[in-house]
C-alpha cells in the first residue's frame, strides 16, 4: 500500500484523537490499521478487523456485533462505501455517530471518514477512525431531562435535513400550560418530575428520524418524519401525553403544541422553530385548544405584525392614531357623566384598525408605552380645546397597560401634559386591569396611592372577566369598578346574574362606584338600575365617537 507519500498531517491528527485509525483502499476494499490505542480501543474488534481485512466484511460484522439495535439500520446506510465516498467528495470529513454496545456496556461512538490526498494526485484511499465520544455526547444533553439541548438540536436538525433530503419532516414545539403556577402550587420537585416525564414521553421512541430537545424552560421541540408526527397527532398523542403523566402519579397538567409541517430543507431550523412557536402562541389563550398548525392564516398574521412593527413609529409622528371617546351615562338620570378614550389606527395600507388588531402586539413589543402616552397627551389637548370653546366637559378615562404602568416616571409623565394644558387632574381617570397584579403588589399599591393622591381616579377595568379574584377589591386602592361586558353578553344566565348582583353590592359596600360595560339594550339598563349600578357604558347610549362627533355629543347631552 502506497502509504509513504500521503498527506501525513491528516493522518497524524487523526491518530492522536482516535482510538483506531485505518486506511482503506477504495478500489479493492482492503484495509490496513495504521494506529491503535489498545488500552482504550476494543482490541477484540481490532483483531477481528485485521484478520478480515475487507471493508464490506468488517462492516457487516461490526453492525451485527457492536452497534446498538436502534442505530443498526441508519449506520448500515451511512457506512455504505458508495455513500461515504459521495459524502467526502467536497473534502470535508464525514461523521457517523451511534451507540456502541460491547459486552453489555454501551457508549457513544463516532466514525470519521476523511479523504486522503497523495502527492501523486491518486485518490484510491481514504482514512477512517473510531473514537469514544461519551463525554462530549453527555454535554449535548439537558441535565434534567436527558434530551438534547436547544443548541445541539439546531445542529442535529440541520444535519438530519441534509442526510434525508427526500423525507418530509414536521417540527413541533410543546409548552406546558401555567407551568409557573404548577411549580408554585406543587413545588419545584414536582415541576422537575413533570419536565422529566415530558422529555421521556416525547423521546420514548428512539429513531433515526426523530429528534427531541428541551427548547427552554417548560418547552420541548421535536422534529420527526411526517408519518411519525401524524401518528402522534392522529392517535390522540396529546391525550396520551396526559395519560402518561397520570400514570407517573403527577398532577394533572395540560400541554399545548405548535406544529410546522413539511420543514423546508433549505431554510434555517431556527426560523422553522419560530414558526412552530407562532402557531403555539396563536392558541396560548384559547381554552380547550391544544394543537395548532402553522398555516396561511398565521403566516399572514406574522406578515401583518412585521408590517405593523415597521410602521408604528411613523404612525406617532404622522398622527395616524385617532382617539375615540365612548360616553358613560348616569344609570338613574341618563346624564353623561364621563367617557372612555379608545385608540384607533387609520393605517395608510390597512385602513381603519381596531385596538384588538394592534394592542396585543404593542404589549408584546413594548410600544404600548408610546401609544398609551399618545392617547393621554391627545386627551389632555382635547380637554383643553373643549374648555377653550366653552364646552362643559366630563372626566375622561384613559387605559393604561401593564408596561405603561410599570414605568418609574409614570406620574411625572402624566402630570406633564396635564400641567401644560392647565387641566384639573380630577378630569382624568386611569383604567387598569388585573394583569397589573404582578408579584410586587406593594409597589403597585404605593403607585396607585400616589396617583390618587395627585387627584386622578383609578378605575379597575374588565372586572368579572375570566377568573377575577375578589381579593383585588380589598388589596388595591381604587375608585371605580368597571363590570366586564361578559355580564351583558350572558345576560339571560341566572347564575351569572347573581354574580353580577353580588359584585355590584360588594363594590358599593367597599365604597367604590360601578360602571357596567357593553350595555346594548334598554332591558339591561333597567336591570342594572335596579341592581344599583352608578353608570352605563355601551352601544345603548353610544358607540365610541371620533373627536369632533364627541364634541357635538358633549354639547347636546350636558
Ligand atoms: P376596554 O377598555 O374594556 O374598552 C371597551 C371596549 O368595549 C371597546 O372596544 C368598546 O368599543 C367596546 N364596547 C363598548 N360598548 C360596547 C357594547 O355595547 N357592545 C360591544 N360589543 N362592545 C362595546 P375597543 O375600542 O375595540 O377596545 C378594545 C380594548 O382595547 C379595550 O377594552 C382596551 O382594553 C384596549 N384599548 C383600547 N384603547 C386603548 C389604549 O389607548 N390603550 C390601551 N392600553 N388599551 C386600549
Ligand atoms: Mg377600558
Ligand atoms: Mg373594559
Amino acid at each position: 500500500m502506497a502509504v509513504e507519500n500521503m498527506d501525513v498531517k491528516i493522518a497524524d491528527s487523526m491518530c492522536s484523537e482516535y482510538q483506531s485509525v485505518w486506511i482503506l483502499n477504495t478500489k479493492d476494499c482492503t484495509m490496513k490499521l495504521i494506529s491503535a490505542k489498545k488500552e482504550q480501543a476494543a482490541s477484540d474488534s481490532i483483531d477481528t478487523a485485521v484478520k478480515m481485512n475487507s471493508y464490506p466484511q468488517i462492516r457487516e460484522w461490526y453492525l451485527e456485533n457492536c452497534v446498538a439495535a436502534v442505530d443498526k439500520k441508519r449506520v448500515a446506510e451511512q457506512t455504505m462505501l458508495d455513500y461515504v465516498l459521495s459524502r467526502i467528495q467536497d473534502g470535508e470529513p464525514y461523521y457517523v455517530e451511534y451507540t456502541r454496545v460491547i459486552g453489555g456496556k454501551s457508549n457513544y461512538n463516532q466514525i470519521v471518514y476523511s479523504k486522503l490526498r497523495f502527492e501523486d494526485g491518486s485518490d484510491d484511499y481514504l482514512l477512517f477512525g473510531f473514537r469514544d465520544i461519551d463525554v462530549r455526547k453527555k454535554a449535548e444533553r439537558d441535565d434534567l431531562t436527558g434530551v438534547y439541548t436547544r443548541q445541539i438540536f439546531f445542529q442535529k436538525a440541520e444535519q438530519l435535513l441534509i442526510d434525508y433530503p427526500d423525507t418530509q419532516f414536521d417540527l413541533m414545539i410543546s409548552d406546558i400550560v401555567d407551568f409557573k403556577e404548577i411549580n408554585e402550587s406543587y413545588g419545584p420537585n414536582v415541576g422537575d418530575d413533570i419536565l422529566r416525564a415530558s422529555g421521556e414521553f416525547l423521546a420514548k421512541e428512539i429513531r433515526d428520524d426523530v429528534l427531541v430537545a428541551r427548547y427552554g424552560g417548560d418547552q420541548f421541540v421535536i422534529m420527526a418524519s411526517h408519518e411519525y408526527m401524524l401518528q402522534i397527532n392522529e392517535e390522540g398523542g396529546t391525550d396520551e401525553f396526559e395519560g402518561y403523566a397520570k400514570f407517573q402519579n403527577l398532577p394533572k397538567f395540560v400541554t399545548k403544541f405548535g406544529v410546522y409541517e413539511n420543514v423546508k430543507h433549505n431554510k434555517s431550523v431556527i426560523s422553522t422553530c419560530d414558526k412552530a412557536h407562532s402557531a403555539l402562541n396563536s392558541i396560548k389563550h384559547q381554552y380547550g385548544k391544544t394543537i395548532a398548525f402553522y398555516d396561511d392564516k398565521i403566516r399572514r398574521e406574522i406578515e401583518i405584525s412585521r408590517k405593523i412593527e415597521g410602521s408604528m413609529h411613523q404612525a406617532i409622528e404622522q398622527e395616524q392614531f385617532k382617539v375615540y371617546y365612548q360616553p358613560k351615562h348616569d344609570a338613574m338620570t341618563g346624564k353623561i357623566v364621563g367617557a372612555e378614550a379608545l385608540i384607533r389606527w387609520i393605517h395608510p395600507e390597512y385602513g381603519f384598525m381596531s385596538p384588538g388588531e394592534f394592542i396585543p402586539l404593542f404589549e408584546k413589543n413594548g410600544f404600548i408605552v408610546e401609544s398609551d402616552g399618545y392617547v393621554w397627551r391627545h386627551t389632555c389637548k382635547n380637554l383643553r380645546k373643549w374648555m377653550d370653546k366653552g364646552i362643559k366637559t366630563v372626566p375622561i378615562s384613559v387605559n393604561a397597560s401593564r408596561l405603561t404602568f410599570a414605568q418609574d416616571n409614570l406620574l411625572s409623565k402624566m402630570h406633564k401634559s396635564v400641567v401644560e394644558n392647565g387641566i384639573d387632574p380630577e378630569m382624568l381617570h386611569l383604567e387598569i386591569t388585573e394583569t397589573m397584579m404582578t408579584d410586587d403588589v406593594e409597589t403597585l399599591v404605593r403607585k396607585l396611592t400616589a396617583i390618587r393622591a395627585a387627584g386622578y381616579q383609578i378605575e379597575l377595568d374588565d372586572f368579572g372577566a375570566g377568573y377575577s379574584s375578589i381579593n383585588i377589591l380589598s388589596t388595591l386602592p381604587l375608585d371605580v369598578i368597571k363590570l366586564d361586558m361578559s355580564f351583558m353578553k350572558q345576560f339571560g344566565d341566572a347564575k351569572r346574574a347573581k354574580v353580577l348582583a353580588a359584585c355590584i353590592k360588594l363594590a358599593k359596600e367597599l365604597g367604590y362606584k360601578t360602571v357596567s360595560e357593553g350595555v346594548e339594550l334598554k332591558e339591561q339598563c333597567d336591570v342594572l338600575c335596579i341592581l344599583g349600578v352608578d353608570a352605563i357604558q355601551g352601544f345603548y347610549y353610544s358607540k365610541p365617537l371620533p373627536e369632533d362627533e364627541f364634541e357635538e355629543y358633549l354639547k347636546q347631552n350636558i
